[in-house]
């Protein structure tokens, strides 16, 4: 078509103009386009009814591109009714529509001659249709969808000045239903030229948001509505757990409100919109991670990808470990295994291993092996063995492994261990000892059967215990009334497994128990056994007293009274005070009672208070001994003199306490006050003490006379006399068993701060169990009551054989000095008693020790405790043993009794000039007599005249075989005797350069 009315050439010529004014609407991305007629170089074709109404023409737009337009100007004549429609437009996807139009419409004041039947606006339907229709317009069968104004219209005038404006307007169809439709445009007498058609709709396009990728959607068909997208994870990549990724698609085909994500999986990491896998040497563990990382210590991998990296050979990962921490291996074995063993319970103690691994969480098990002597096999400990706090998963570095057998030989394995030991096929690397335990106390009695039930005696008998763990030497049978409050409970004793019980109250029932002991103490009570006494029958013959009969034999009755015991400790602590009347003990109302109570509070931290600190010594004796009534201490015989006085034996008997044997020792009349403090000035000092190797002070009695110190009774008296008195007859367990107790004595005291400075056989006690108990104690009384000692020239007197140098010549009395006569002590003890130096001078005694002469080892003596006796003699005092190393080394050698071995005739004297120098010089003797005498054997006399040993020389040829057909049976004798003689061999060869052939 071509422009052939006046109309038409304004129009052109405007349009022209009108697009160089209203350029720049870009094309909007989100639009998907259903129809652009400026788009379209070919004819519309759009049908215009009637067709006279639009017009198709074409025009340029402002790059000069050829466009189709349709105009319309029926302007002069009235009822104008022109339709244009568009071809048919499918609407795929769409629901809302979007309709844009450009046109310019003339302002009908502006036409010349135009009256009434000019319009300014046009009206746009549109029809729905499945499919393409006729080109019939049924008016009837479109919808309108509004009447278009101009926002601007265009004059005359506007034409010359070339101001005329392009008038852009969209409207929205839909929801649609069908799938496509028509638009139409009515003309009802406008003057319009129609230059473009747009008809599009809107899209949210595809996007990757989160790593996930969202599709293109297509908008809602409410401009206010929101569709929802689920979006797919990116490879590699997997949503977050409960967060599944979505998008929103908006009306203006945005997207909106993103929510949730995806995360690149285990061994890929993120970059920009993808996942990539991590590179070699690195790993991500976890989606959850954002970055790949190194490999950590001790791990490698070398594949791309990885979620975790593999440990290296011998390097191990626990399951519980995550992939980000280093491999690591099993700990090395703990170090510095210790142990103690006390009777069958065995302490073990070690440190950390120097290689934990790498990890912290090293625990440590225990593996416990019972072994045979020989063959030596090892079986595994069992259940019955225990273990405290446990056997395996230990966080601290000791453990106590308790109900051991006595005498059985024991390896103990403590393993270090981790996370991952159990994963690891390398060795066990552990720590062992190997151990036997030592003396135990009995087991319990568990069957005890009632023989006989009577009126006021109870028949029982026992079974021996399961594991007596040594000779039993008594059984104590403790009993109560069970319907007793108080319950007070007597004991009687008994040797054999069996007792009858006496004295009992008819038709009552009582309650029984019974343990066992040996030497080495009380087993535990056995279950109770209960038993209710026979009616009383006005007949019987059986008395109701108050004693035990005599064929208990030994018999005691002990009555402890609880109720009461507990007051005394109350009355003990709080310092409350005890009727004076009353047979027991009353320091309350002394002063210095609340340190009274603070030593009781803090046992723990008690050290040794000289008691001539005291202005008052009578408050030191108060402060730290029990003052006990005259009325309770029975006074039975002399057993020895003291300086002050006589020492007896007797008997304490305390309220609510049984009675107890001790020594009493007395101050004798006439006492001057200096003497009465010096001699109370011994229990000041002992009543500090608490330990069962050091004598116990029962109390004193200051408020009468005589004065007394009450002491535990020792009934053997005296280490060296009692040593003396039984030469030969302990084995060497037994004496260094009493060397271990003097140590641990001594360990107590020196910890507390005291230093005896007069430790010697002499002044040590044992009891009937051959315990020893350090005692004699003082101050400067003790040594001057000492007749060892003598006067030295830096004034005092000294126990010069006992003795260390530095306190010989400077007073300077420490624990160090005190263990030098630990030393003497020991030696005195491994020979019996002998006197040390034996009959040297003090002089010659301090001249040998200061050239360096030392003791040498008794007869049959062990060469580590001759070595042990050496170190406490060592010159400087700084380089002699504590007395906590020394009772560490003796239970090491009681526990190991092969270290205390001594083969016959091989631990002898060194017969070296300078050890043996002062040994009796038996070269000098010229009769047998003389030398059994200098060796005090000489109650054998006979038996060698009648064997016909008539001389010296004879007698160095003898051997042990002979020694023993003389009719020597001790055999601490026979081997006193081949010791000497060996030594004279020893001094003949020395002397004459010949042997003695034997
Ligand atoms: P003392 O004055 O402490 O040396 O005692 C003199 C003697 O009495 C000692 O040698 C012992 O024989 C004896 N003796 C001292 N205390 C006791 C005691 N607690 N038990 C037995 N005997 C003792």
């Amino acid at each position: 078509m071509v422009c052939t009315s006046v109309s038409c050439v304004w129009i052109i010529f405007c349009l022209h103009l009108c697009f160089y004014v209203n350029t720049g609407i870009a094309q909007n991305t989100r639009e998907v386009i259903l129809l652009d007629s400026k788009a379209q170089q070919t004819e519309l074709e759009w049908i215009s009814s009637p067709p006279s109404g639009w017009e198709e023409i074409s025009g340029l737009d402002e790059n000069y591109t050829p466009i189709r337009t349709y105009q319309v100007c029926q302007v002069m004549e009235p009822n104008q009714n022109n339709w244009l429609r568009t071809n048919w437009i499918e609407k795929g996807d769409a629901q809302r529509i979007f309709v844009e139009l450009k046109f310019t419409l003339r302002d009908c004041n502006s036409l010349p001659g135009v009256v009434g039947s000019c319009k300014e606006t046009f009206n746009l339907y549109y029809q729905e249709t499945d499919v393409e229709v006729g080109r019939n317009i049924r008016e009837s069968q479109y919808v309108k969808i509004d009447t278009i104004a101009a926002d601007e219209s265009f004059t005359q005038g506007d034409l010359g000045e070339r101001k005329m404006k392009l008038n852009t307007e969209v409207r929205i169809i839909g929801p649609l239903s069908r799938r496509g439709f028509y638009l139409a445009f009515q003309d009802v007498g406008a003057c319009i030229a129609l230059v473009s058609v747009k008809v599009y709709y809107k899209k949210c396009w595809s996007i990757i948001e989160n790593l996930a990728t969202f599709p293109d959607t297509v908008t809602g068909s409410e401009f206010s509505s929101l569709v929802e997208v689920e979006g797919t994870c990116v490879n590699d990549a997997e949503e977050e757990a409960d967060n599944s990724p979505k998008m929103h698609c908006s009306a203006e085909g945005e997207w909106l409100v993103p929510i949730g994500k995806c995360i690149c999986k285990a061994g890929f990491h993120q970059k920009g919109d993808a996942c990539e896998p991590c590179g070699r040497g690195f790993y991500k563990s976890s989606s959850q991670d954002l970055q790949c990382s190194r490999c950590p210590a001790h791990s490698y991998n070398d594949r791309e990808g990885s979620w975790r990296c593999d440990c290296e050979d011998g390097y191990y990962r626990a399951l519980s470990d995550p992939p980000s921490v280093s491999c690591t291996r099993p700990p090395s074995a703990p170090q510095n295994l210790l142990y103690n063993i006390n009777h069958t319970t065995v302490s073990l103690e070690w440190t950390p291993p120097a290689d934990t691994g790498g990890r912290n969480d090293v625990t440590y098990r225990i593996i416990c092996r019972r072994c045979t002597w020989e063959p030596e096999e090892c079986f595994p400990c069992g259940s019955n063995v225990g273990y405290s706090p446990q056997q395996s998963g230990l966080t601290d570095t000791y453990v106590t492994i308790t109900d051991l057998l006595a005498h059985a030989n024991y390896t103990f394995e403590v393993e270090a261990v981790n996370g991952v030991s159990d994963l690891s096929r390398t060795q066990r690397l552990f720590a062992a000892v190997s151990i036997a335990t030592s003396q135990a106390a009995p087991s319990q009695v568990s069957e005890v059967i009632k023989e006989r039930v009577q009126q006021h005696s109870v028949q029982l008998s026992w079974q021996e215990p399961d594991q007596p763990n040594g000779v039993i030497t008594e059984y104590e049978i403790k009993y109560y009334e069970k319907d007793q409050k108080d319950r007070i409970y007597s004991t009687v004793k008994s040797k054999s497994t069996s007792a009858t019980v006496n004295n009992l109250k008819p038709s009552t029932a009582y309650v029984f128990q019974i343990r066992a002991f040996t030497a080495a103490g009380y087993g535990i009570f056995g279950p109770r056994l209960e038993v209710t006494t026979k009616e009383e029958s006005t007949g019987s013959g059986e008395q109701k007293t108050t004693v035990i009969s005599s064929e208990q034999n030994p018999v005691i009755i002990i009555a402890v009274v609880a109720v009461a015991g507990t007051i005394i400790l109350v009355f003990m602590v709080f310092g409350f005070i005890i009727g004076r009347r009353h047979c027991g003990y009353s320091k309350a109302d002394q002063e210095g009672d609340e340190e009274l109570y603070f030593q009781f509070k803090f046992p723990g931290t008690k050290t040794y208070i000289d008691p001539e600190t005291y202005e008052d010594p009578n408050r030191a004796v108060h402060q730290f001994a029990k003052e006990l009534d005259a009325s309770c201490i029975k006074i039975e015989r002399v057993i020895g003199a003291g300086e002050f006085g006589e020492v007896c034996s007797g008997r304490l008997k305390l309220p609510g306490k049984r009675d107890v044997s001790v020594a009493i020792k007395t101050l004798k009349v006439g006492y001057t006050e200096k003497q009465r403090r010096d001699f109370l000035c011994e229990a000041s000092i002992m009543g500090q003490f608490d330990h069962p190797n050091v004598v116990h002070l029962e109390g004193v009695v200051t408020r009468g006379k005589p004065v007394m110190i009450v002491i535990e009774y020792m009934e053997n008296g005296s280490l060296d006399a009692f040593l003396r008195k039984h030469d030969g007859q302990f084995t060497v367990i037994q004496l260094v068993g009493m060397l271990r107790g003097i140590a641990a004595g001594m360990r107590y005291l020196s910890d507390m701060g005291y230093v005896h400075r007069d430790l010697a056989a002499r002044n040590i006690l044992v009891n009937s169990n051959l315990v020893c108990k350090v005692s004699d104690f003082g101050l400067s009384r003790v040594i001057d009551d000492d007749p060892e000692a003598v006067y030295t020239t830096t004034g005092g007197k000294i126990p010069v054989r006992w003795t260390a140098m530095e306190a010989i010549q400077y007073r300077k009395f420490t624990s160090a000095s005190d263990v030098w006569s630990y030393g003497i002590v020991m030696w005195e003890v491994m020979s019996y008693g002998e006197r040390p130096y034996w009959d040297m001078s003090n002089q010659d005694v301090i001249k040998a020790i200061e050239e360096g002469y030392r003791l040498p080892a008794p007869m049959d003596c062990p060469p580590g405790l001759h070595q042990l006796m050496l170190d406490c003699w060592q010159k400087d005092r700084a380089d002699r043993p504590k007395f906590d190393q020394i009772v560490g080394i003796l239970d090491k050698m009681i526990r190991n009794p092969n270290t205390l071995k001594t083969p016959m005739g091989t631990c002898l004297r060194p017969i070296s000039p300078l050890l043996d120098q002062n040994t009796p010089d038996f070269t000098s003797f010229r009769l047998v007599s003389e030398w059994l005498e200098a060796i005090k054997m000489e109650r054998y006399m006979d038996n060698f005249t009648a064997a016909g040993y008539s001389s010296l020389e004879s007698v160095a040829r003898m051997t042990i075989e002979d020694v023993m057909s003389l009719g020597i049976s001790l055999v601490g004798h026979q081997k006193k005797i081949m010791s000497s003689i060996q030594t004279m061999r020893a001094q003949m060869l020395h002397l004459h350069g010949t042997g003695v052939q034997v």
